[in-house]
């Protein structure tokens, strides 16, 4: 699991918003005075900017301003649409109210393991089950999951969102959608297609061992 380190004021390397890389932040105070009604005001900011994209982001009083900021990781690139449109509006959100993120990553999880066991009735616990019974993802995931799942019930309880649930758990979820969709869309995606790059002859030979 590559652990996601989301932007901070005055932290030395993050995960940038622009390029998504661990990468090491270069920081430059900035100051602006305005004048109001004879009264002077000092506007005190900070910029970094990303030593990998040298795109740069925005902070005012520790807070990042621009780009308009997520502090959640980026969807995997293998994700299905229908579970990244969830993942993506529950980073929109995550911020101003990780609770209502944490439901909503809940849902997508639910989605993806009906995405990838094929069955749309299937309940969250029964499509771990069955994800790790054909050995597509291993016991740690399966905890992990069943970790949200548990946890899930408290949060999505008759359209009722509650539970004492902060960013940081919201976070993890991010984190573990991205993981599930790498364990098994990608890696399963990788190895069809070096298995494509076979030799015919040699794969004549492979389904002959295998009694085809
Ligand atoms: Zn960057």
């Amino acid at each position: 699991m590559n652990d996601y380190v989301p932007p901070q004021a005055d932290e030395d390397a993050f995960h940038c918003p622009h390029c998504g890389v661990f990468a090491h932040q270069r920081w430059q105070d900035l100051q602006a005075r305005n004048r109001q009604g004879g009264r002077s005001q000092i506007l005190d900011g900070q910029v970094a900017r990303c030593t990998k994209c040298d795109n740069h982001h925005l902070w005012v009083d520790e807070e990042m301003i621009y780009p308009q900021a997520s502090s959640a990781p980026k969807p995997t690139d293998d994700m299905p649409d229908e579970v990244c449109e969830d993942f993506n509006e529950a980073r929109q959100i995550v911020d101003d109210s990780p609770k209502a993120s944490a439901a909503l990553l809940r849902l997508a999880m639910e989605k993806l393991v009906q995405d990838l066991t094929g069955n749309e009735d299937q309940s969250l616990y029964n499509g771990i089950g069955e994800l790790v019974e054909e050995g597509r993802i291993d016991e740690r995931i399966q905890k992990a999951l069943d970790a949200v799942r548990v946890t899930g019930n408290d949060y999505v309880h008759a359209g009722e969102i509650y539970s004492p649930d902060d960013r940081e758990t919201a976070l993890r979820l991010f984190e573990l959608v991205n993981v599930i969709v790498e364990l098994t869309i990608t890696r399963e995606k990788m190895i069809e297609e070096a298995y494509s790059e076979i030799p015919g002859s040699k794969m004549d030979g492979i389904e002959q061992r295998d009694g085809n």
